[in-house]
């Protein structure tokens, strides 16, 4: 079988051949950790934010959207705690050079131990067949168990130096682990330092003292000082919700893994403002609510989990991340987060404005708390991706690469084919493609075989292909293969829409939510 990691460089290099993902100026050599998304790609990127978007204000009466600009005044993120504490503890390797986040290095020797216990797991099923009692085995096998609390300690460990903000003490577990740099092989290792993670420009001409502004790295601060202005235009009362999609940049230290780690990158944030007290209720529908829109997608419900945080923020009282399994291991995609009243108290006390919420019903003034739902697009892009793609054999030594993508995600819906180039069918074709056009991508393709445009098409994850023959002159009938099956079925021209709107539309999805 091939390994993990081959398979994750397999899919990039589909990702770039079939116009999903481009490095960035990638004719100067690439920048690094910034992608361009090409024209596949953000058609799929397209699809990813009008899910999300239509779910958010279209399935809920009391959400509502913003676009806020990226930049903001500096103060904003003085009082959100992005200026003082927004860092991540950086590491050199004195030998090769390079620059790791020392909390990445110490959680991926934690993920060591995990993968020794699925090993032994790994090797007793093989051993036992299917007398295996896994369960059992991971409870009660004596190496297994060392492995799981050697794992523990470490964990503990790491958990209370992130928590004491001890660097000294991340840099000692480095050196006790005797965790070497990848690249050298050496332990010789620099001291641990904070790094912040937001880029800053100037803003006005420096003759007149240039003010320092960010560029933002998280979409949430936009809606938080925009609270007053949404609550009071649209006259909304607690508990409700504003929900934005944008940009965020971060001077990430190590970006690695394709698009999972960006320095610009795009997120769809929701903020979600209740009655102080019932936030712990609203985590919950929270929590419940975004995994079930995960789910629908249909990519296979064992390939989420939660995780908790153990570490909270100290304004947060509750957080958990939606994890799934990328080729890499399972890997945060999304966030949820109980914040308190945090962020709306701290831009009361900078910018002296009064950010309350008067509520008729306890006849009583508050600041209210917030749930914050917080996923990147990029992450669910690439999830998407990886977990569509597929190397299928069609036995007799025919193969094909082909991306499962949920229908309404698609790129392109429908691809129509004329079956030769000549005896009227392009033109045949391109009338029906130009009915499709108004409510479906919809391409034509009359270059090579028809084997070799099926390819094409399936490499894309194009769920139907419509193909016009000569007896599609006669009785106006066509045949439309579906992408996974690959089975093929006559059809009329006139029942086209009906069929193509029921397939890949996106209120089919939008419909197994509620
Ligand atoms: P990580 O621990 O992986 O750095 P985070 O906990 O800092 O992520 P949040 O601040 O909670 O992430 O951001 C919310 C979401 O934004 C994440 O779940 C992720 O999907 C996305 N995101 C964060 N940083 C990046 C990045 N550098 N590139 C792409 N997406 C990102």
């Amino acid at each position: 079988m091939a390994k993990q990691e081959d398979v994750f460089k397999t899919i990039i290099a589909h990702a770039k051949e079939y116009g999903f993902v481009f490095q960035s100026s990638e004719i100067y050599d690439g920048l690094s950790a910034v992608y361009d998304y090409g024209q596949n790609g953000v058609e799929l990127k397209n699809n990813i934010k009008r899910y999300w978007w239509e779910a958010m204000t279209m399935l809920h009466d009391n959400i509502v959207g913003i676009d806020s600009a990226i930049f903001m005044h500096p103060t904003i993120w003085k009082a959100s705690g992005h200026v003082d504490a927004f860092n991540d503890p950086l590491i050199d390797n004195k030998d090769s050079k390079k620059r790791y986040r020392a909390d990445v290095l110490i959680e991926d020797e934690i993920a060591k131990f995990d993968e020794k216990i699925n090993k032994e797991v790994a090797k007793a099923a093989k051993r036992f067949g299917e007398s295996f009692d896994e369960a059992m085995f991971r409870q009660t096998n004596p190496r297994v168990l060392e492995h799981a609390q050697k794992r523990d300690a470490l964990h503990q460990r790491f958990a209370d130096a992130m928590n004491a903000n001890d660097l000294a003490e991340l840099k000692q577990i480095i050196l006790d682990y005797e965790i070497v740099d990848p690249i050298s092989g050496t332990r010789n290792w620099t001291d641990v330092r904070q790094f912040n993670l937001m880029f800053k420009t100037e803003m006005g001409s420096t003759a007149d003292g240039a003010m320092e502004v960010y560029l933002r790295p998280e979409t949430a601060q936009g809606i938080f000082v925009n609270y007053l202005n949404v609550q009071k235009t649209g006259r909304m009362r607690l508990p409700f919700g504003i929900a934005q999609i944008g940009k965020a940049f971060r001077n990430e230290i190590v970006a690695r893994q394709f698009i999972f780690r960006m320095r610009e990158f795009e997120q769809m944030e929701m903020q979600f403002f209740v009655r102080p007290g019932e936030e712990l209720k609203w985590f919950d529908f929270w929590r419940q609510t975004r995994l079930k829109w995960h789910e629908a997608l249909g990519l296979g419900n064992q390939k989420y989990r939660f995780h908790d945080h153990e570490k909270l923020a100290h304004y947060a009282n509750a957080a958990t991340d939606i994890e799934f399994l990328m080729p890499f291991g399972f890997k945060e995609v999304e966030g949820i987060h109980s914040r308190t009243n945090f962020d709306l108290s701290q831009h009361e006390k900078f910018s002296g404005k009064k950010i309350q919420y008067f509520d008729p019903e306890l006849n009583e003034s508050y600041v209210p708390y917030v749930i914050e739902t917080s996923i990147g697009v990029d992450r669910m892009f690439l999830s998407i991706f990886c977990s569509c793609y597929e190397d299928q054999d069609l036995g007799n030594g025919d193969r094909r690469v082909v991306l499962h993508f949920p229908a309404a995600l698609a790129p392109v819906k429908c691809a129509v084919l004329p079956l030769v180039k000549k005896d009227g069918l392009p033109e045949k074709a391109r009338e029906i493609q130009h009915r499709l056009r108004f409510d479906f991508t919809c391409q034509v393709d009359e270059k090579d075989s028809i084997g070799k445009r099926y390819r094409r098409q399936d490499a894309i994850g194009t769920p139907y292909c419509i193909t016009v023959d000569h007896q599609t002159l006669e009785d106006n009938t066509v045949t439309l293969r579906h992408r996974d099956s690959m089975q093929q079925e006559r059809v009329a021209v006139a029942d086209l829409e009906r069929i193509l709107a029921e397939k890949v539309s996106l209120n089919n999805l939008l419909k197994k939510l509620l």
